[in-house]
């Protein structure tokens, strides 16, 4: 089966004064798993829900292959949606649940029998058929809507924050599974998280949202370790922002705003070149993998996060103790400039 590009282009929703998408445009490509990230009320569910046709832009256009769907009825796009909150239908089977999309399009019941058994098959539900959906967990609930999404083999799957009702050790699991599905079937597919270590996790690139704009569209690598605006660096993790001349060795020029991230440091200098931060210690949490550090230098509050196998006294520094960081010198990203305002 051949899947099929997504086009977004120059995409506006407003709701009375308020700008919930602010001229959006992004191309994914055939066969991409594309992450939508952004804090809640970003616009990611009002992208994904004019995609789908359940939200009629005001303005742009919206194409899949070579198709413009912008003004398509929700039924007619060939998309699988998948929602957080299942939208399955409590008093039918997890079969007839599965059966639904196919019987929508009028497929015969043997064929539909047969493809529905193989959805459930594909998302490690076979045997499941007849069982109630009350009786199923969440992550299996979440395994039927699923397999109801890809049972018609949609050429796109949209995903909105699918995992946030289970639980973290079933959610990093299903995080696999997904991605997993998504590289069997080769379905273009977006997915929205709010969920930073999700979308990294899963995706090929991320678009990350904020206030109806995207802003920055790249690798997870890129995005985490060149991260375009403030933004996007608070947001992916822990970041501390400086100005060049903060560094007590390796310093930059004043102008320069820089971004290091707090696991760049470490308590003792590295081999090749390195930049310092010197403060005082405001506070510290041990947090299993690493050590976090509060540390103040100057006015500012920068954060290190040291990993607790090399944070040999950590647990003897108190609050005010005087403490020196290390970091490899090409792990300083420096902001274009038109971006660090
Ligand atoms: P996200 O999915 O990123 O949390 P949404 O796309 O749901 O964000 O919402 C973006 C903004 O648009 C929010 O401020 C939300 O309150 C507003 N919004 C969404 N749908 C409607 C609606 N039907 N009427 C009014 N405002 C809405
Ligand atoms: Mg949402």
């Amino acid at each position: 089966m051949t899947s099929l590009p997504i086009s977004i282009n120059r995409i506006r929703k407003v709701y009375g004064n308020y700008i919930a998408l602010d001229d959006v445009s992004l191309e994914i490509r055939a066969g991409e798993f594309l992450t939508l990230l952004g804090p809640s009320g970003s616009g990611k569910t009002t992208l994904l829900m004019a995609l789908a046709g359940f939200t009629r832009p005001d303005d742009g256009n919206l194409r899949i292959g070579e198709r413009d769907v912008t003004r398509l009825a929700p039924n007619r796009r060939d998309i699988g949606i998948v929602f957080q909150n299942y939208a399955l239908f409590p008093h039918m089977s997890v079969l007839a649940n599965v059966e639904y999309p196919l019987r929508l399009r009028k497929i015969r019941k043997a064929e539909a029998h047969e493809r529905a058994q193989a959805a459930l098959s594909r998302v490690k539900l076979d045997g499941y058929g007849d069982r109630d959906i009350a009786a199923l967990s969440g992550g299996q609930r979440q395994r039927v809507a699923l397999a109801r999404a890809i049972v018609f083999e949609p050429r796109v799957m949209l995903m909105d924050e699918p995992l946030s009702a289970l639980d973290k050790n079933l959610r990093e699991h299903m995080q696999f599974e997904i991605r997993k599905l998504h590289d069997d079937l080769g379905i273009t597919t977006i997915y929205v998280t709010h969920d930073q270590r999700e979308a990294l996790t899963m995706s090929d690139r991320i678009a990350v949202m904020n206030a109806g704009r995207i802003q920055q569209i790249d690798t997870p690598d890129e995005i985490y370790h060149r991260p375009r605006t403030q933004f996007v660096a608070e947001f992916m993790g822990e970041a501390n922002i400086l100005p060049g001349d903060a560094f007590s060795e390796g310093a930059r020029p004043a102008s320069d705003m820089v971004m290091i991230r707090a696991e760049s440091f470490h308590l003792e200098p590295p081999a090749g070149e390195a930049i310092a931060l010197t403060g005082r210690l405001a506070a510290k949490a041990f947090r299993g993998e690493n050590w976090l550090l509060q540390v103040t230098t100057g006015e500012r509050q920068v954060l290190f996060s040291i990993p607790a196998t090399r944070a040999a006294g950590c647990e003897a520094l108190t609050p005010g103790s005087e403490i020196t960081a290390w970091a490899a010198r090409d792990h300083l990203h420096v902001f274009a400039r038109e971006a660090a305002t």
